[in-house]
């Protein structure tokens, strides 16, 4: 129902506009529709959700973006406050090295864990003691982290049990844990060279994070496998339930419109068809390099010009972290045979070996020499990256079996990918054959290890590169959680910071969403969504 305000302004004005469907701006637009704001959410695709997304083909559900969600203190804390019913399960993960299949089930399967590497690794018996021993350390700042729901979510004037009950005690814990994990920020490739002699062993244990992913991040993965959860019918029921919550509290949304302009003093945004809409407040749920390159700074303050600029500077020059190549299968073989091999969310490397230096310096060097390099030197890289790679494999139809034809599975199967390299390649002109040779190859890496089951059985295959999630979601360097790590991050990293993280230079435009906090994820994106509703309440 529309609110007094949200019925008085006129046509194409809004209290708050929120360019970016995503996630993020879902978030901010529930909250602000909810108090009442005369709100516009803008998004560039016929669908909301951006990197959580669900898709349909031929019967077949598959997740576009994020495979399942993690809690962190907050998705359900959001749910909660904004009394959205979201129906979900458990989604637990197996961790599979060769032959090795580990299922976790709860904190008791660190033990499992370190039994699984030794096995594989006996020479490193110590070594990996002492690893666990960190992982466990860092399950117990887990716990405190994301102990209690995110106090961002409560309303912290009216509700006294939670502020005396829960909130009061747990500060110094967390004050205490915060100054443990900004210890940890080192690049977990770094910190694990301190303690691990063989090198792939560390890459057992590293290769599936971004690049110089802090340690205290990557680390603390397997308190984040124990919190996985799936929305019955796909992840992109998150991003439904948030589409309908602003809806039915009167929220405007306008899909497959793009902004291309931002005239920040008249306070205005331009969409591909020329039309302005007007507003008092702006929050950018979308890529910042995209705004720094379309905002029209004309006609404010010079010391704001200033500013600006030199935001828009820090952002250009840094780069957005890796992306992932997809590949989505459907299957005529029932869910029953992938059931017996692994759960739902596997994180599988079909070699102990480790990727080495193959998607670092061996890539650099391909890179850095595409001019003079062969088609063949490419392939046969891309084959050394694809046997000794880490995999995500998801299945949908094992987390919610409504989401298969009957008798038949859906498969996702991704990895980090080098956006650069695909970028190369399509210039080059022969994206084509790269993509189907990328394919084929993943294809048999996992038929002949852990999925024997797949040979001959494939219905369909199609793939998701780091250039679809630059097209799709407008993401620079078809980044999936904003920055690349490095020394100095361009925008807000530290927890106790975040409440700064939505700021812009100009007063009346916010950010939030992946690339306004690192590092990000979707909980991050919720946060900052709720932090910059809130600063615009304000
Ligand atoms: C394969 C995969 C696995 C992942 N795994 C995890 C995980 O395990 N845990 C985790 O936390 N996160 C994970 N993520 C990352 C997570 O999904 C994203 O970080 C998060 O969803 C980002 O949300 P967002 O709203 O900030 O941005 P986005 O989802 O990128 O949304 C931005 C939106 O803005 C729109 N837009 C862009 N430009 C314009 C414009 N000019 N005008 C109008 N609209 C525009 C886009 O179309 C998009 O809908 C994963 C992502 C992928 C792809």
């Amino acid at each position: 129902m529309k609110s007094l305000k949200q019925r008085n302004m006129p046509e194409n004005t809004y209290n708050t506009i929120i360019v970016g469907g995503g996630i993020a701006g879902l978030t901010s637009a529930a909250y602000l529709a909810r108090a009442g704001q005369k709100v516009l959410l803008i998004e560039k695709n016929r669908e909301c959700g951006g990197l959580v997304n669900s898709f349909t083909r031929d019967g077949f559900h598959f997740d576009a973006g994020v495979r399942a969600l993690e809690d962190a203190g907050i998705i359900f804390a959001m749910l909660k406050d904004l009394k959205i019913q979201l129906e979900v399960v458990k989604s637990p993960v197996s961790l599979g090295i060769e032959n090795e299949i580990l299922h976790i089930e709860d904190i008791s399967s660190l033990v499992k864990y370190r039994d699984l590497l030794t096995k594989l690794f006996p020479e490193s018996k110590r070594e990996i003691g002492k690893v666990v021993k960190i992982i466990r350390k860092i399950m117990k700042h887990m716990d405190v982290l994301y102990g209690i729901e995110n106090p961002v979510f409560k309303d912290l004037r009216r509700d006294r049990n939670f502020i005396f009950k829960k909130l009061l005690p747990w500060l110094p814990k967390f004050i205490f844990t915060v100054g443990k994990i900004n210890r940890m920020n080192i690049p977990v490739e770094e910190y694990l060279k301190t303690i691990v002699k063989n090198p792939s062993l560390r890459d057992i244990i590293s290769q599936h994070f971004f690049k110089n992913t802090p340690t205290f991040f990557a680390l603390s993965y397997f308190s984040l496998y124990l919190d996985y959860f799936y929305p019955k019918g796909g992840v992109g029921q998150l991003s439904e339930a948030l589409k309908n919550k602003i809806t039915e509290c009167g929220g405007e949304i306008k899909t497959e419109t793009k902004i291309i302009e931002v005239l920040a003093e008249k306070c205005l945004v331009k969409d591909q068809n020329n039309i302005h809409y007007k507003y008092e407040n702006l929050i950018w749920a979308a890529d910042l390099k995209t705004l720094y390159k379309i905002i029209v700074t004309e006609g404010l303050s010079p010391g704001i010009k200033t500013k600006v600029e030199e935001t828009k500077n820090k952002f250009l020059i840094n780069r957005g972290g890796d992306s992932v190549f997809s590949l989505f299968l459907e299957v005529d073989e029932p869910l029953d045979s992938f059931r017996k091999i692994a759960h739902g969310h596997f994180f599988y490397t079909p070699s102990k070996l480790g990727l080495a230096e193959t998607h670092r310096e061996e890539l650099n060097y391909l890179l850095s020499n595409f001019e003079k390099v062969e088609k063949e030197q490419i392939f046969a890289w891309l084959e050394k990256f694809t046997r000794l790679n880490t995999y995500e494999i998801s299945v949908p139809g094992l987390k919610d079996p409504e989401l298969v034809p009957h008798g038949k599975t859906g498969i996702i199967i991704s990895f980090l990918a080098e956006y650069d390299l695909f970028n190369k390649i399509q210039e080059a002109g022969w994206i084509d054959e790269f993509i189907s040779e990328f394919e084929n190859r993943v294809l048999n890496v996992i038929s002949e290890s852990v999925y024997p089951i797949l040979k001959d059985k494939i219905i369909a295959a199609f793939s998701f590169t780091p250039l679809s999630i630059e097209n799709r979601v407008g993401s620079s360097e078809g980044a999936i959680t904003g920055w690349a790590f490095q020394k100095s991050m361009p925008v807000i990293n530290k927890i106790q910071f975040s409440g700064r993280s939505v700021l812009t230079p100009i007063p009346s435009i916010y950010q939030a969403g992946q690339w306004a906090y690192s590092p990000a994820g979707v909980p991050m994106s919720i946060l900052t969504g709720k932090i910059a509703a809130d600063r615009v309440l304000k």
